[in-house]
């Protein structure tokens, strides 16, 4: 039978974007099926009002993203495009920030760590530094941290180090609980992404690449997946209802989404799909009408769960990058503690923001008064949790035989982050191209991805 499709793609976040791009560029049909009404997924941003909401992801870096690099240059994006953010990151201790987390400095400053943990600083960061060839990021399965939570690293050292640095970073950034997530990922994704000096925005909101990617593809907005099935010569999938068949398609989203929409089925038997599993994130973006900022003047500040029970994180968005607030006003989003989000989202949006906006109070005097907007932005799926468990089941994940359906996103590539998407995009295209050109029996071994290259 000839497929009603070439290869389809579910999901328009970066790593079905990714997929599509790089299997359109070598000559393939592809069509992209979203669910929502505009593509990025979890680096969505919203236009309201003259502000720029990013409702998901807020910042990449000039270094460790070489897959986003490679994209940015291909969609014909400029390095302008994605300015450098260029201010600091602090963490609040003892009723006060302290900047300069995240830069080589921080051994001499601390960086809000109490004096007795700034030796074990030093230790970790010459331990990390002297592994970093092995801390390989492509491969968190296989590096000298071994099974070991981001807490069991942590406990080798100074409790400081866990909980004014390791603890907020992780809960902050990922929505992890430092007992249940593995250190490998976060370890390797800290030394890849190097200094917050070298972070970046994309200009005109985190959507950027997603929506130039999007334009040049067939991508069906609006439209449901409801389920996936491998065929064996191809793959079927039912859309908004109606069964269409493709030679092949590329599952682009959320593990446990991707589980759903095969029934329940994990295909290769690894256990991995199954294991990947993932956190919550809960984002509060408050309009402004003046430009507020978190006391100290960084862009982002952590607030370790020792210091505060509601918020994990404070940004002001109009710092990181001014085009997100109209002149003359403000842009801060507060993140919440990750335990918290269950009885966040139980509470309903009003009630979750006044709550959000009263404890951020305390960061950002004033906020109350200057308030003239809130919106809710609620990930079920946040980000992928990368237990030890999941780790394990990886390497024979990766050594899967091709198939009528692969998978991509950033559980795929174990990295959270929007780099963890675009590398998956570009290893399930190749996979895909190795399918296709030779229909094996056994899986190919895992294709390089793209060298480094300078921002
Ligand atoms: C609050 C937050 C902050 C973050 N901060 C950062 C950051 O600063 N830097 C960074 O690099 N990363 C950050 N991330 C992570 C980053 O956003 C993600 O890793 C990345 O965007 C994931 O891309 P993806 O394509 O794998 O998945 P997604 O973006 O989730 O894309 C999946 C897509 O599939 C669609 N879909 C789902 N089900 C169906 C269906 N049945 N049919 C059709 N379509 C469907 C969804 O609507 C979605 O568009 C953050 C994430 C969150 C939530």
């Amino acid at each position: 039978m000839t497929p009603d499709l070439d290869i389809a793609v579910v999901g328009s976040g970066l790593a079905g974007l990714a997929a599509a791009h790089e299997l359109r560029r070598n000559g393939h049909e592809v069509r992209v099926f979203e669910t929502a009404d505009a593509p990025g997924g979890r680096m969505r941003s919203l236009r309201h009002d003259g502000y720029v909401v990013d409702t998901g992801a807020e910042q990449i870096s000039a270094q460790g993203y070489r897959a986003t690099w490679q994209l940015i240059r291909r969609a014909g994006l400029a390095p302008e495009d994605v300015p450098r953010i260029g201010r600091p990151m602090a963490v609040w201790r003892d009723g006060r920030p302290h900047n300069g987390v995240g830069e080589p400095r921080a051994v001499l400053t601390g960086a809000g760590l109490v004096p007795a943990a700034r030796p074990s600083l030093a230790r970790f960061l010459g331990w990390s530094g002297r592994h970093r060839a092995a801390l390989d990021h492509d491969h968190p399965e296989d590096t000298p941290l071994g099974a070991d939570t981001v807490a069991d690293t942590a406990r080798r050292y100074h409790p400081g180090l866990h909980d004014q640095l390791l603890q907020p970073l992780a809960s902050a950034f990922f929505g992890w609980d430092a007992e249940r997530s593995a250190a490998a990922p976060l370890v390797g994704l800290l030394l890849a992404v190097g200094p917050v000096s070298a972070w970046r925005t994309y200009r005109g909101g985190m959507d950027l690449l997603a929506r130039r990617l999007a334009t040049g593809l067939d991508t069906r907005y609006g439209h449901h997946v409801e389920e996936v099935a491998d065929l064996g010569g191809h793959a079927r999938l039912t859309v908004d209802g109606a069964a269409l068949t493709a030679r092949t398609v590329v599952l682009a989203v959320p593990a446990p989404v991707a589980l759903r929409l095969t029934g329940g089925a994990d295909p290769d038997a690894t256990g991995y799909p199954a294991a990947s599993t993932y956190r919550p994130m809960y984002k509060v973006s408050c309009a402004l009408d003046r430009p507020l900022a978190p006391r100290g003047g960084a862009y982002a500040l952590l607030t370790p769960a020792g210091e505060e029970a509601l918020l994990s994180c404070v940004i002001a968005d109009h710092l990181k990058c001014p085009d997100r607030a109209p002149r003359g006003r403000g842009l801060i989003s507060l993140l919440a503690a990750p335990h918290r989000i269950p009885e966040l989202a139980e509470a309903g949006e009003d009630e979750a923001a006044r709550l959000l906006t009263a404890a951020a109070e305390r960061y950002v005097p004033g906020l109350g008064a200057a308030l003239t907007a809130t919106h809710v932005h609620h990930w079920p799926h946040g980000m992928p949790e990368i237990t030890p468990r999941a780790l394990a089941l990886r390497a024979a994940f990766l050594r899967r035989p091709t198939g009528s359906v692969e998978y991509a996103g950033d559980w795929v590539a174990a990295r959270p982050s929007s780099e963890g998407a675009a590398r998956s995009g570009a290893l399930a295209a190749s996979r895909v191209l190795t399918h296709l050109a030779t229909r094996p029996h056994q899986g190919p071994a895992l294709p390089s991805l793209p060298q480094e290259t300078a921002a």
